[in-house]
Protein backbone atom coordinates (compact mmCIF):
# COMPACT_ATOMS: atom_id res chain seq x y z
CA UNK A 1 0.00 0.00 0.00
CA UNK A 2 1.52 3.20 -1.02
CA UNK A 3 0.96 6.15 0.97
CA UNK A 4 -0.52 9.22 -0.36
CA UNK A 5 1.89 11.76 -2.46
CA UNK A 6 0.66 15.65 -2.39
CA UNK A 7 -0.25 15.71 -6.02
CA UNK A 8 -2.61 12.03 -5.33
CA UNK A 9 -4.42 14.05 -2.32
CA UNK A 10 -4.97 17.11 -4.27
CA UNK A 11 -6.61 14.82 -7.11
CA UNK A 12 -8.47 13.26 -4.12
CA UNK A 13 -9.82 16.24 -3.00
CA UNK A 14 -10.26 17.84 -6.53
CA UNK A 15 -12.87 14.66 -7.51
CA UNK A 16 -14.24 14.91 -3.76
CA UNK A 17 -13.37 11.19 -3.06
CA UNK A 18 -12.58 9.93 0.25
CA UNK A 19 -9.78 7.02 0.60
CA UNK A 20 -8.79 5.27 3.29
CA UNK A 21 -5.98 5.34 6.45
CA UNK A 22 -3.71 2.47 6.30
CA UNK A 23 -0.27 2.40 8.39
CA UNK A 24 -0.96 6.04 10.07
CA UNK A 25 -1.04 8.00 6.70
CA UNK A 26 -4.40 8.88 4.37
CA UNK A 27 -4.13 6.81 1.04
CA UNK A 28 -5.99 7.25 -2.10
CA UNK A 29 -8.50 4.01 -3.28
CA UNK A 30 -7.66 1.99 -5.77
CA UNK A 31 -10.42 1.31 -6.94
CA UNK A 32 -13.02 2.95 -9.76
CA UNK A 33 -15.79 1.82 -7.33
CA UNK A 34 -17.17 5.08 -5.43
CA UNK A 35 -20.05 5.64 -3.49
CA UNK A 36 -22.04 8.77 -3.24
CA UNK A 37 -22.04 10.31 0.07
CA UNK A 38 -25.40 13.05 0.67
CA UNK A 39 -25.64 15.70 2.20
CA UNK A 40 -29.37 14.76 3.63
CA UNK A 41 -30.48 18.58 4.42
CA UNK A 42 -30.55 19.15 0.46
CA UNK A 43 -30.31 16.00 -0.97
CA UNK A 44 -27.01 16.50 -3.12
CA UNK A 45 -24.18 14.70 -3.63
CA UNK A 46 -21.71 15.99 -1.48
CA UNK A 47 -18.86 13.86 -2.30
CA UNK A 48 -18.09 9.98 -2.37
CA UNK A 49 -16.00 7.04 -0.92
CA UNK A 50 -13.77 4.92 -2.71
CA UNK A 51 -14.86 1.61 -1.85
CA UNK A 52 -11.84 -0.78 -0.99
CA UNK A 53 -10.28 -4.15 -2.76
CA UNK A 54 -9.57 -7.00 -0.84
CA UNK A 55 -6.07 -5.77 -1.88
CA UNK A 56 -6.51 -2.98 0.66
CA UNK A 57 -7.81 -5.19 3.20
CA UNK A 58 -4.47 -6.75 3.06
CA UNK A 59 -2.23 -3.96 2.72
CA UNK A 60 -4.05 -2.65 6.58
CA UNK A 61 -3.84 -6.01 7.27
CA UNK A 62 0.41 -6.12 6.67
CA UNK A 63 -0.15 -2.61 8.57
CA UNK A 64 -1.61 -4.04 11.43
CA UNK A 65 0.40 -7.26 11.36
CA UNK A 66 3.51 -5.31 11.60
CA UNK A 67 2.27 -2.82 14.28
CA UNK A 68 1.42 -5.30 16.60
CA UNK A 69 4.72 -7.05 18.64
CA UNK A 70 5.57 -3.80 19.14
CA UNK A 71 2.09 -2.24 20.51
CA UNK A 72 1.47 -5.69 22.58
CA UNK A 73 4.37 -5.26 24.43
CA UNK A 74 3.80 -1.42 25.05
CA UNK A 75 3.16 -1.04 28.34
CA UNK A 76 -0.42 -0.56 29.99
CA UNK A 77 -0.66 2.83 31.10
CA UNK A 78 1.49 3.98 28.03
CA UNK A 79 -0.90 2.82 25.64
CA UNK A 80 -3.53 4.24 28.04
CA UNK A 81 -2.01 7.21 28.00
CA UNK A 82 -2.78 7.90 23.74
CA UNK A 83 -6.41 7.22 24.77
CA UNK A 84 -6.43 10.37 27.56
CA UNK A 85 -4.69 12.47 24.71
CA UNK A 86 -6.98 11.15 21.96
CA UNK A 87 -10.55 12.41 24.41
CA UNK A 88 -8.36 15.68 24.95
CA UNK A 89 -8.39 16.17 21.20
CA UNK A 90 -11.54 14.72 20.17
CA UNK A 91 -12.79 17.23 23.24
CA UNK A 92 -11.07 19.99 21.38
CA UNK A 93 -12.23 19.06 18.08
CA UNK A 94 -15.98 18.33 19.18
CA UNK A 95 -17.76 21.17 17.98
CA UNK A 96 -16.32 20.29 13.89
CA UNK A 97 -17.06 17.03 14.83
CA UNK A 98 -20.60 17.85 15.57
CA UNK A 99 -20.88 19.15 12.41
CA UNK A 100 -19.81 16.57 10.33
CA UNK A 101 -21.89 14.01 11.85
CA UNK A 102 -24.78 16.34 11.14
CA UNK A 103 -23.90 16.91 7.75
CA UNK A 104 -23.46 13.66 6.47
CA UNK A 105 -26.07 11.42 8.64
CA UNK A 106 -28.75 14.64 9.07
CA UNK A 107 -29.19 14.49 13.02
CA UNK A 108 -29.29 17.51 14.59
CA UNK A 109 -26.19 19.09 16.20
CA UNK A 110 -27.45 18.14 19.68
CA UNK A 111 -27.82 14.60 18.78
CA UNK A 112 -24.15 14.75 17.44
CA UNK A 113 -22.72 16.38 20.52
CA UNK A 114 -24.60 13.60 22.26
CA UNK A 115 -22.80 10.74 20.28
CA UNK A 116 -19.62 12.44 20.86
CA UNK A 117 -20.26 12.40 24.48
CA UNK A 118 -21.44 8.69 24.44
CA UNK A 119 -18.32 7.84 22.42
CA UNK A 120 -15.55 9.71 24.83
CA UNK A 121 -17.46 7.86 27.66
CA UNK A 122 -16.17 4.78 26.55
CA UNK A 123 -12.87 5.62 25.93
CA UNK A 124 -12.64 6.82 29.29
CA UNK A 125 -13.81 3.45 30.14
CA UNK A 126 -10.75 2.17 28.17
CA UNK A 127 -8.69 4.28 29.97
CA UNK A 128 -8.90 2.16 32.84
CA UNK A 129 -6.81 -1.29 30.98
CA UNK A 130 -3.77 -1.11 33.19
CA UNK A 131 -6.74 -2.41 35.29
CA UNK A 132 -9.23 -4.15 34.00
CA UNK A 133 -6.89 -6.02 32.09
CA UNK A 134 -5.19 -7.96 35.11
CA UNK A 135 -5.57 -11.53 35.73
CA UNK A 136 -5.83 -13.48 38.86
CA UNK A 137 -3.28 -14.85 41.18
CA UNK A 138 -3.81 -18.46 43.52
CA UNK A 139 -0.94 -18.58 45.97
CA UNK A 140 -0.29 -22.25 47.00
CA UNK A 141 -2.97 -24.05 44.89
CA UNK A 142 -0.95 -27.29 45.60
CA UNK A 143 1.79 -28.13 47.66
CA UNK A 144 4.62 -25.21 46.33
CA UNK A 145 2.03 -23.94 43.53
CA UNK A 146 1.18 -21.06 42.42
CA UNK A 147 -1.60 -20.10 39.85
CA UNK A 148 -2.09 -16.65 38.10
CA UNK A 149 -3.53 -15.81 34.72
CA UNK A 150 -3.08 -13.35 31.76
CA UNK A 151 -5.18 -11.50 29.78
CA UNK A 152 -3.05 -11.39 26.47
CA UNK A 153 -4.42 -9.66 23.51
CA UNK A 154 -5.61 -11.68 20.62
CA UNK A 155 -3.55 -9.97 18.12
CA UNK A 156 -5.41 -8.19 15.13
CA UNK A 157 -9.11 -7.44 15.54
CA UNK A 158 -11.60 -5.87 13.05
CA UNK A 159 -14.78 -3.17 13.60
CA UNK A 160 -17.45 -3.20 11.14
CA UNK A 161 -20.21 -0.33 12.03
CA UNK A 162 -23.19 1.37 10.95
CA UNK A 163 -24.70 4.69 9.91
CA UNK A 164 -26.15 5.55 12.68
CA UNK A 165 -23.45 6.51 14.95
CA UNK A 166 -20.60 7.02 13.02
CA UNK A 167 -18.47 8.47 15.70
CA UNK A 168 -19.52 6.52 18.73
CA UNK A 169 -19.83 3.13 17.71
CA UNK A 170 -16.22 2.94 16.10
CA UNK A 171 -14.80 4.32 19.32
CA UNK A 172 -16.80 1.70 21.38
CA UNK A 173 -14.60 -0.20 18.86
CA UNK A 174 -11.50 0.38 18.27
CA UNK A 175 -10.79 2.03 21.98
CA UNK A 176 -11.25 -1.08 24.01
CA UNK A 177 -9.57 -3.42 21.72
CA UNK A 178 -6.20 -0.95 21.16
CA UNK A 179 -5.94 -0.30 24.91
CA UNK A 180 -5.92 -4.17 25.42
CA UNK A 181 -3.10 -4.41 23.10
CA UNK A 182 -4.46 -5.11 19.98
CA UNK A 183 -4.04 -4.03 16.60
CA UNK A 184 -7.37 -2.59 14.49
CA UNK A 185 -9.18 -2.27 11.38
CA UNK A 186 -12.05 -0.15 11.06
CA UNK A 187 -14.70 -0.89 8.26
CA UNK A 188 -16.88 1.93 8.76
CA UNK A 189 -20.85 2.75 6.88
CA UNK A 190 -20.02 3.55 3.38
CA UNK A 191 -23.02 6.41 3.94
CA UNK A 192 -21.08 8.41 6.59
CA UNK A 193 -17.40 8.06 6.58
CA UNK A 194 -15.62 11.39 7.16
CA UNK A 195 -15.73 11.09 10.83
CA UNK A 196 -14.23 7.71 11.26
CA UNK A 197 -11.19 9.14 8.97
CA UNK A 198 -10.76 12.37 11.11
CA UNK A 199 -11.02 9.92 14.31
CA UNK A 200 -8.39 8.24 12.46
CA UNK A 201 -6.48 11.40 12.17
CA UNK A 202 -6.91 12.48 15.77
CA UNK A 203 -5.73 8.84 16.90
CA UNK A 204 -2.14 9.15 15.17
CA UNK A 205 -2.06 12.68 16.66
CA UNK A 206 -2.49 11.53 19.78
CA UNK A 207 0.48 9.50 20.01
CA UNK A 208 -0.79 5.95 18.32
CA UNK A 209 1.94 4.51 16.44
CA UNK A 210 1.38 3.98 12.48
CA UNK A 211 -0.62 0.76 11.87
CA UNK A 212 -2.20 0.70 15.00
CA UNK A 213 -5.57 1.99 13.91
CA UNK A 214 -5.94 1.37 10.09
CA UNK A 215 -9.39 2.77 8.34
CA UNK A 216 -10.65 1.29 5.28
CA UNK A 217 -13.91 2.23 3.44
CA UNK A 218 -15.93 -0.50 1.93
CA UNK A 219 -18.51 -2.36 1.03
CA UNK A 220 -19.97 -6.10 1.15
CA UNK A 221 -16.38 -6.83 -0.83
CA UNK A 222 -14.07 -5.50 2.19
CA UNK A 223 -16.25 -7.02 4.65
CA UNK A 224 -16.13 -10.44 2.86
CA UNK A 225 -12.25 -9.91 2.67
CA UNK A 226 -11.89 -9.26 6.35
CA UNK A 227 -14.19 -12.63 7.47
CA UNK A 228 -12.26 -14.49 5.15
CA UNK A 229 -8.68 -13.06 6.16
CA UNK A 230 -6.83 -15.70 8.52
CA UNK A 231 -4.25 -12.95 10.45
CA UNK A 232 -7.50 -11.07 11.66
CA UNK A 233 -8.56 -13.03 14.77
CA UNK A 234 -11.91 -11.24 16.25
CA UNK A 235 -14.45 -9.13 14.72
CA UNK A 236 -16.86 -6.40 16.29
CA UNK A 237 -20.04 -5.69 14.39
CA UNK A 238 -22.98 -3.42 14.39
CA UNK A 239 -25.59 -3.22 12.07
CA UNK A 240 -28.41 -4.82 10.71
CA UNK A 241 -29.99 -8.54 12.13
CA UNK A 242 -29.37 -10.26 8.28
CA UNK A 243 -25.95 -8.72 8.28
CA UNK A 244 -24.91 -9.60 11.74
CA UNK A 245 -25.80 -13.03 11.48
CA UNK A 246 -24.28 -13.33 8.20
CA UNK A 247 -20.92 -11.65 9.73
CA UNK A 248 -21.29 -13.99 12.91
CA UNK A 249 -21.48 -17.16 10.89
CA UNK A 250 -18.92 -16.58 8.48
CA UNK A 251 -16.25 -15.40 10.96
CA UNK A 252 -17.04 -18.37 12.99
CA UNK A 253 -16.68 -20.57 10.28
CA UNK A 254 -13.36 -18.97 9.45
CA UNK A 255 -11.98 -19.45 13.11
CA UNK A 256 -12.62 -15.91 14.52
CA UNK A 257 -13.95 -14.43 17.85
CA UNK A 258 -17.33 -12.76 16.52
CA UNK A 259 -19.67 -10.29 18.39
CA UNK A 260 -22.38 -9.04 16.11
CA UNK A 261 -25.38 -7.12 17.13
CA UNK A 262 -28.38 -6.78 14.82
CA UNK A 263 -31.46 -4.66 14.26
CA UNK A 264 -34.50 -3.30 17.39
CA UNK A 265 -37.52 -2.65 17.97
CA UNK A 266 -37.77 -1.74 21.24
CA UNK A 267 -40.95 -1.30 23.33
CA UNK A 268 -42.28 1.24 26.21
CA UNK A 269 -44.55 -0.07 28.13
CA UNK A 270 -47.04 2.44 29.73
CA UNK A 271 -49.13 1.26 33.26
CA UNK A 272 -52.08 2.99 34.25
CA UNK A 273 -50.99 4.80 37.15
CA UNK A 274 -47.80 6.51 35.11
CA UNK A 275 -47.26 9.88 34.76
CA UNK A 276 -48.71 11.11 31.82
CA UNK A 277 -47.01 14.26 31.04
CA UNK A 278 -43.78 12.41 31.75
CA UNK A 279 -43.97 9.69 29.31
CA UNK A 280 -45.13 11.67 26.51
CA UNK A 281 -41.95 13.73 27.14
CA UNK A 282 -40.01 10.73 27.30
CA UNK A 283 -41.31 9.71 24.06
CA UNK A 284 -41.16 12.19 22.14
CA UNK A 285 -37.48 12.57 22.07
CA UNK A 286 -37.20 8.56 22.35
CA UNK A 287 -39.46 8.11 19.51
CA UNK A 288 -38.93 10.75 16.90
CA UNK A 289 -35.31 12.11 18.31
CA UNK A 290 -32.48 11.10 15.62
CA UNK A 291 -35.42 10.75 13.14
CA UNK A 292 -35.71 7.06 15.00
CA UNK A 293 -32.33 6.26 13.28
CA UNK A 294 -31.47 4.71 17.26
CA UNK A 295 -31.09 1.02 17.83
CA UNK A 296 -32.13 2.22 21.28
CA UNK A 297 -34.78 4.27 19.80
CA UNK A 298 -38.60 3.44 21.10
CA UNK A 299 -40.83 2.81 17.74
CA UNK A 300 -43.41 0.98 19.90
CA UNK A 301 -45.57 2.52 22.76
CA UNK A 302 -47.16 -0.14 24.77
CA UNK A 303 -50.45 1.01 27.22
CA UNK A 304 -52.04 -1.03 29.49
CA UNK A 305 -55.86 -0.43 29.22
CA UNK A 306 -57.64 1.04 26.74
CA UNK A 307 -58.07 4.19 28.63
CA UNK A 308 -54.73 4.68 29.59
CA UNK A 309 -54.16 4.50 25.53
CA UNK A 310 -56.71 7.12 25.40
CA UNK A 311 -55.14 9.46 27.78
CA UNK A 312 -51.75 8.73 26.16
CA UNK A 313 -53.07 9.67 22.84
CA UNK A 314 -54.67 13.29 23.95
CA UNK A 315 -51.06 14.08 25.27
CA UNK A 316 -48.98 12.52 22.42
CA UNK A 317 -50.90 13.64 19.42
CA UNK A 318 -50.41 17.11 19.33
CA UNK A 319 -46.75 16.93 20.63
CA UNK A 320 -46.24 14.90 17.23
CA UNK A 321 -48.18 16.78 15.21
CA UNK A 322 -45.79 20.37 16.89
CA UNK A 323 -42.12 18.55 15.83
CA UNK A 324 -39.89 20.87 14.60
CA UNK A 325 -38.17 19.10 11.65
CA UNK A 326 -35.77 21.07 9.73
CA UNK A 327 -32.12 21.47 8.42
CA UNK A 328 -29.63 19.09 10.82
CA UNK A 329 -27.42 22.07 10.98
CA UNK A 330 -29.91 24.17 12.62
CA UNK A 331 -30.19 24.41 16.51
CA UNK A 332 -34.21 24.91 15.90
CA UNK A 333 -34.87 21.70 14.66
CA UNK A 334 -36.20 18.47 16.53
CA UNK A 335 -35.19 16.13 14.10
CA UNK A 336 -33.15 16.39 11.06
CA UNK A 337 -33.57 14.24 7.61
CA UNK A 338 -32.86 10.50 7.27
CA UNK A 339 -29.93 9.61 6.13
CA UNK A 340 -30.92 8.58 2.07
CA UNK A 341 -33.51 9.40 0.13
CA UNK A 342 -34.07 5.76 -0.33
CA UNK A 343 -34.52 5.12 3.26
CA UNK A 344 -36.75 7.53 3.17
CA UNK A 345 -38.61 5.57 0.96
CA UNK A 346 -38.92 2.56 2.66
CA UNK A 347 -40.09 4.08 5.72
CA UNK A 348 -43.19 5.89 3.93
CA UNK A 349 -43.40 2.35 2.81
CA UNK A 350 -43.74 0.85 6.46
CA UNK A 351 -46.73 3.51 6.88
CA UNK A 352 -48.18 2.48 4.17
CA UNK A 353 -48.06 -1.13 4.88
CA UNK A 354 -49.11 -0.34 8.63
CA UNK A 355 -51.99 1.26 6.59
CA UNK A 356 -53.36 -1.33 4.72
CA UNK A 357 -52.78 -3.81 7.86
CA UNK A 358 -55.38 -1.94 9.60
CA UNK A 359 -53.37 0.44 11.69
CA UNK A 360 -55.38 3.82 12.13
CA UNK A 361 -53.12 6.57 11.02
CA UNK A 362 -53.05 9.27 13.48
CA UNK A 363 -50.46 11.62 12.39
CA UNK A 364 -49.23 11.12 8.71
CA UNK A 365 -45.44 12.08 8.19
CA UNK A 366 -46.03 11.52 4.66
CA UNK A 367 -47.47 14.92 3.50
CA UNK A 368 -44.33 16.79 4.98
CA UNK A 369 -42.27 19.94 3.16
CA UNK A 370 -40.07 22.22 4.04
CA UNK A 371 -40.03 24.95 1.70
CA UNK A 372 -36.10 25.60 0.30
CA UNK A 373 -35.30 22.27 1.13
CA UNK A 374 -37.55 20.26 -1.37
CA UNK A 375 -35.06 17.75 -2.12
CA UNK A 376 -34.52 17.11 1.41
CA UNK A 377 -34.71 13.18 2.90
CA UNK A 378 -37.35 14.51 5.30
CA UNK A 379 -40.50 12.73 6.61
CA UNK A 380 -42.45 14.15 9.25
CA UNK A 381 -43.41 12.67 12.46
CA UNK A 382 -45.67 9.69 12.18
CA UNK A 383 -48.48 8.12 14.81
CA UNK A 384 -50.10 4.94 14.11
CA UNK A 385 -52.66 2.69 16.38
CA UNK A 386 -53.42 -0.25 16.46
CA UNK A 387 -50.46 -1.96 15.86
CA UNK A 388 -50.51 -6.04 15.95
CA UNK A 389 -48.09 -8.74 16.45
CA UNK A 390 -49.72 -10.57 12.96
CA UNK A 391 -48.61 -7.12 11.31
CA UNK A 392 -45.73 -7.80 9.27
CA UNK A 393 -44.73 -3.83 10.08
CA UNK A 394 -44.82 -4.18 13.59
CA UNK A 395 -42.24 -7.30 13.49
CA UNK A 396 -40.10 -5.45 10.99
CA UNK A 397 -37.38 -2.38 12.13
CA UNK A 398 -38.50 0.61 10.54
CA UNK A 399 -35.71 2.67 11.77
CA UNK A 400 -37.16 6.07 11.56
CA UNK A 401 -39.74 8.65 12.68
CA UNK A 402 -42.63 6.07 13.52
CA UNK A 403 -44.22 5.48 16.28
CA UNK A 404 -46.63 2.55 16.93
CA UNK A 405 -48.95 2.37 19.55
CA UNK A 406 -49.50 -1.46 20.20
CA UNK A 407 -52.68 -1.71 22.95
CA UNK A 408 -52.81 -4.24 25.69
CA UNK A 409 -55.31 -5.33 28.38
CA UNK A 410 -53.00 -6.39 31.04
CA UNK A 411 -49.64 -6.47 32.55
CA UNK A 412 -49.32 -9.92 31.54
CA UNK A 413 -49.53 -9.16 27.92
CA UNK A 414 -47.24 -6.15 28.40
CA UNK A 415 -44.76 -8.45 29.40
CA UNK A 416 -45.54 -11.24 26.51
CA UNK A 417 -45.14 -8.20 23.72
CA UNK A 418 -41.23 -7.26 24.14
CA UNK A 419 -40.55 -10.88 25.23
CA UNK A 420 -42.07 -12.67 22.33
CA UNK A 421 -40.75 -10.14 19.42
CA UNK A 422 -38.03 -11.52 17.70
CA UNK A 423 -35.90 -8.79 18.21
CA UNK A 424 -34.51 -7.88 22.25
CA UNK A 425 -32.42 -4.51 22.21
CA UNK A 426 -34.21 -2.65 24.68
CA UNK A 427 -37.73 -1.90 26.47
CA UNK A 428 -38.42 0.61 29.04
CA UNK A 429 -41.46 0.34 31.21
CA UNK A 430 -42.93 3.39 33.07
CA UNK A 431 -45.12 3.63 36.00
CA UNK A 432 -45.20 4.33 39.93
CA UNK A 433 -44.78 0.98 41.28
CA UNK A 434 -41.67 -0.39 42.21
CA UNK A 435 -43.20 -3.96 42.65
CA UNK A 436 -44.39 -4.09 38.79
CA UNK A 437 -41.50 -2.63 37.31
CA UNK A 438 -39.29 -4.75 39.44
CA UNK A 439 -41.05 -8.10 37.67
CA UNK A 440 -41.15 -6.76 34.26
CA UNK A 441 -37.59 -5.98 34.85
CA UNK A 442 -36.64 -9.61 36.34
CA UNK A 443 -39.16 -11.57 33.81
CA UNK A 444 -38.92 -9.76 30.49
CA UNK A 445 -36.88 -11.11 27.48
CA UNK A 446 -34.84 -8.61 26.52
CA UNK A 447 -31.65 -7.30 26.98
CA UNK A 448 -31.51 -3.72 28.01
CA UNK A 449 -34.62 -2.48 30.27
CA UNK A 450 -35.45 0.92 31.51
CA UNK A 451 -37.67 1.94 34.51
CA UNK A 452 -38.86 5.26 33.96
CA UNK A 453 -36.10 5.58 31.60
CA UNK A 454 -36.77 5.32 27.61
CA UNK A 455 -33.96 4.56 26.35
CA UNK A 456 -31.81 2.47 28.90
CA UNK A 457 -28.17 3.31 27.03
CA UNK A 458 -26.22 1.30 29.83
CA UNK A 459 -23.01 3.63 31.24
CA UNK A 460 -20.01 2.79 29.94
CA UNK A 461 -18.51 0.44 32.84
CA UNK A 462 -21.41 -1.45 32.51
CA UNK A 463 -21.82 -2.93 29.46
CA UNK A 464 -24.19 -3.03 25.95
CA UNK A 465 -26.01 -5.45 23.95
CA UNK A 466 -29.17 -6.71 23.03
CA UNK A 467 -30.80 -10.96 22.88
CA UNK A 468 -32.45 -12.59 20.07
CA UNK A 469 -32.01 -11.34 17.27
CA UNK A 470 -30.68 -8.24 18.12
CA UNK A 471 -27.72 -9.97 19.14
CA UNK A 472 -24.75 -12.69 17.93
CA UNK A 473 -22.35 -13.88 20.03
CA UNK A 474 -21.66 -14.46 23.82
CA UNK A 475 -20.18 -11.08 24.56
CA UNK A 476 -21.33 -7.65 24.94
CA UNK A 477 -19.40 -4.09 23.94
CA UNK A 478 -17.62 -2.17 26.18
CA UNK A 479 -17.74 -2.89 29.92
CA UNK A 480 -15.64 -5.49 31.13
CA UNK A 481 -17.40 -7.46 28.66
CA UNK A 482 -15.27 -5.43 26.08
CA UNK A 483 -11.98 -6.80 27.84
CA UNK A 484 -13.27 -10.09 27.88
CA UNK A 485 -13.81 -9.83 24.06
CA UNK A 486 -10.56 -8.53 23.45
CA UNK A 487 -8.34 -10.50 25.42
CA UNK A 488 -7.54 -14.46 25.75
CA UNK A 489 -6.74 -15.92 29.09
CA UNK A 490 -3.35 -17.88 29.57
CA UNK A 491 -3.55 -19.36 32.45
CA UNK A 492 -0.07 -20.74 34.31
CA UNK A 493 0.68 -23.06 36.95
CA UNK A 494 4.15 -22.86 38.45
CA UNK A 495 6.16 -24.37 40.94
CA UNK A 496 9.42 -23.39 41.94
CA UNK A 497 11.23 -26.39 43.95
CA UNK A 498 14.41 -25.93 46.04
CA UNK A 499 15.48 -29.57 44.64
CA UNK A 500 13.17 -31.03 42.43
CA UNK A 501 14.13 -34.44 43.33
CA UNK A 502 13.23 -33.81 46.61
CA UNK A 503 9.79 -31.86 46.26
CA UNK A 504 6.81 -33.89 46.41
CA UNK A 505 4.54 -32.85 42.94
CA UNK A 506 0.70 -32.10 43.72
CA UNK A 507 -1.47 -31.24 41.34
CA UNK A 508 -4.37 -29.20 42.98
CA UNK A 509 -7.45 -30.76 42.66
CA UNK A 510 -10.61 -29.25 41.33
CA UNK A 511 -12.35 -29.51 44.84
P1 LIG B 1 -26.24 -2.25 7.67
O1 LIG B 1 -26.41 -3.65 8.17
O2 LIG B 1 -26.81 -1.89 6.36
O3 LIG B 1 -24.67 -1.89 7.56
C1 LIG B 1 -23.80 -2.12 8.63
C2 LIG B 1 -22.41 -2.43 8.07
O4 LIG B 1 -22.48 -3.63 7.31
C3 LIG B 1 -21.88 -1.34 7.16
O5 LIG B 1 -20.52 -1.13 7.46
C4 LIG B 1 -22.08 -1.92 5.77
O6 LIG B 1 -21.09 -1.50 4.86
C5 LIG B 1 -21.97 -3.41 6.00
N1 LIG B 1 -22.79 -4.17 5.06
C6 LIG B 1 -23.96 -3.78 4.49
N2 LIG B 1 -24.43 -4.74 3.68
C7 LIG B 1 -23.56 -5.77 3.74
C8 LIG B 1 -23.52 -7.06 3.12
N3 LIG B 1 -24.47 -7.47 2.29
N4 LIG B 1 -22.48 -7.87 3.40
C9 LIG B 1 -21.52 -7.46 4.25
N5 LIG B 1 -21.50 -6.25 4.87
C10 LIG B 1 -22.52 -5.41 4.62
O7 LIG B 1 -26.77 -1.28 8.84
P2 LIG B 1 -26.98 0.29 8.77
O8 LIG B 1 -28.17 0.59 7.92
O9 LIG B 1 -25.71 0.97 8.47
O10 LIG B 1 -27.33 0.61 10.30
C11 LIG B 1 -28.62 0.53 10.82
C12 LIG B 1 -28.85 -0.80 11.50
O11 LIG B 1 -27.91 -0.98 12.56
C13 LIG B 1 -30.22 -0.89 12.16
O12 LIG B 1 -30.72 -2.18 11.96
C14 LIG B 1 -29.91 -0.66 13.63
O13 LIG B 1 -30.85 -1.19 14.53
C15 LIG B 1 -28.60 -1.35 13.75
N6 LIG B 1 -27.87 -0.89 14.93
C16 LIG B 1 -27.75 -1.78 15.96
C17 LIG B 1 -27.09 -1.39 17.10
C18 LIG B 1 -26.92 -2.35 18.25
O14 LIG B 1 -26.09 -2.12 19.11
N7 LIG B 1 -27.68 -3.43 18.29
C19 LIG B 1 -26.54 -0.10 17.19
C20 LIG B 1 -26.67 0.77 16.10
C21 LIG B 1 -27.33 0.35 14.96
Amino acid sequence: MKTVSKRELLEAIMTDSLGHFINGASTVGKSDRKHDIYNPTTGEVQHCVTLATRSEIIAATDAAEAAFPAWAATNPQRRARVLFKFKELVEKDSENLAKLISSEHGKTLPDARGELQRGLDVIEFACGAPHLQKGGYTEGAGGGIDVYSMRQPIGIGAGISPFNFPAMIPMWMFSIAIACGNTFILKPSERDPSVPLRLGELMMEAGLPPGVLNIVNGDKESVDAIIEEPRIKGITFVGSSDIAQYIYAGGAAHNKRVQAFGGAKNHLVVLPDADMDNVVNQLIGSAYGSAGERCMATPVAVPVGDETAERLLEVLKPRVEALRIGPSLSEDSDLGPLVTGAHRDRVAQYIQMAVDEGQELIVDGRDFYLEGYENGFFLGGTLLDYAKPTHQSYQEEIFGPVLQIARTANFEEAIALPSQHQYGNGVAIFTRNGAAAREFAQRVNVGMVGVNVPIPVPVAYHTFGGWKRSGFGDTNQHGPEGFRFWTKIKTITQRWPEDVQASQFVMPTMD
